[in-house]
């Protein structure tokens, strides 16, 4: 089946006796032990599984092509996992411009049980000078945050796996519509499921997938269970609500991300665009081979520098200004205000979230804010 249909059927996993349609949230904390011991209904306690979770863990492990997946209660928790079930010692590489909540996760919480180097992943040459005897894992993003910078997934996972190191691709900006992984050589992929997947702004969530279900996997499951950052019920249950129209989000976030890009890019106060679907986008034929569709996310720098880039996303009236990403509204940030005095995020550069609202709409209220700008 196709992944539209996949997203409708494949989560309606266990029998109701109401005979419901839609699966209902299951909101017990513990399942009915029959004579003999076991659990019939194939659940025990729901920190270890419960309906919810084990349909929607079903319907994102058909999405991504994968053995098997793991839902948890956030896209960082999901990140948390992985590094918690690596070896202390044991050396990680990760992109440079890592999603800069897990970048400050590695730093903090694993400074003193993790080696790390945060290298540009787009330059396969220089990915290979950092490989040590002691290291384990490839972490990728891409798209990554926010530039747009597309990393070669089969080109890593080449390196990977004649390294025997683990290839780990955060797949968030595309999500599992538009890019898969797992198919490109990947060994799990992880989403912050509070984006593209939930959709909605309403929901916190992370998902792991993995390519096979092996020892390590099995660690993975078992920092699921006992260390317990599970979602909740009705977490789970919005999800797979929302994966039933990804798809066709999808589709709208590409086209209005294409359309906006392109008016953006001759707009004479833009001084550039970053959107993978531009054909002079540096990871545009790369992006051509892996991804489907180039996505709702993309970076401009506006003329006028940080007062100018502040001054628009004030003057937009449909673009919400807000962090994150993937919801039917859209959200328009400056960047470098929200990362702090550290960052190498350009002063001007305004990062936009497209979403789903007529794109003649959102191409008229860039217009009005960016005819405010003295140029
Ligand atoms: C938001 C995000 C995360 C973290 O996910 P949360 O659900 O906010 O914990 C990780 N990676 C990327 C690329 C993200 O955009």
């Amino acid at each position: 089946m196709r992944a539209e249909t996949l997203a409708i059927h494949a989560g309606n996993l266990y029998p109701v006796s109401t005979q419901d349609v839609t699966p209902p949230i299951n909101l017990s904390t513990t399942f009915l032990r029959n004579e003999e011991g076991g659990y019939s209904g194939g659940h025990m306690y729901s920190r270890i599984s419960n309906p919810n979770r084990s349909a929607l863990e079903k319907v994102i492990t058909e999405l991504e092509k994968g053995a098997d997946a793991c839902a948890l209660s956030s896209g960082n928790t999901a990140g948390m996992t992985v590094f918690q079930a690596l070896k202390p010692g044991s050396h990680i590489i990760a992109p440079d411009d890592m999603y800069w909540g897990l970048k400050m996760q590695l730093q903090t919480i694993f400074a003193d049980t993790l080696q790390m180097d945060f290298v540009d992943l787009t330059d396969i040459d220089l990915v290979k000078q950092y490989i040590k005897p002691n290291t384990v894992m490839i972490w990728a993003e891409t798209p990554s945050n926010p530039l747009l910078k597309i990393t070669d997934i089969r080109a890593l996972a080449e390196i990977t796996r004649s390294n025997g190191l683990t290839l780990v691709c955060d797949s968030t900006f595309a999500s599992p519509s538009l890019q898969n992984p797992i198919t490109l050589g990947a060994d799990l992929v992880m989403h912050s499921s509070t984006k593209y997947i939930g959709g909605h702004s309403d929901v916190l969530g992370g998902i792991l997938i993995t390519a096979k279900k092996d020892e390590f996997w099995n660690k993975i499951r078992n920092i699921q269970a006992v260390g317990g950052a599970v979602p909740a019920p009705f977490d789970c249950f919005l999800l797979l609500r929302s994966i039933k129209t990804l798809a066709y989000r999808m589709r709208g976030h590409c086209e209005n991300g294409m359309a906006l890009a392109t008016y953006l890019v001759k707009h004479p106060a833009v001084e550039a665009v970053y959107y993978p679907g531009l054909p002079d986008h540096p990871g545009h034929e790369t992006a051509k081979t892996q991804m489907t569709g180039f996505g709702g996310m993309l970076s401009i720098l506006v003329k006028g520098g940080a007062a100018a880039a502040r001054q628009i996303v004030n003057q937009v009236k449909l673009f919400a200004q807000a962090t994150s990403l993937g919801g039917v509204e859209s959200l328009i940030e400056h960047r470098a205000s929200i990362e702090g005095p550290d960052t190498k995020t350009p002063q001007n550069l305004i990062r936009i979230s497209v979403g789903l609202e007529h794109i003649d709409d959102l191409i008229a209220d860039f217009e009005q804010a960016l005819s405010t700008i003295n140029r």
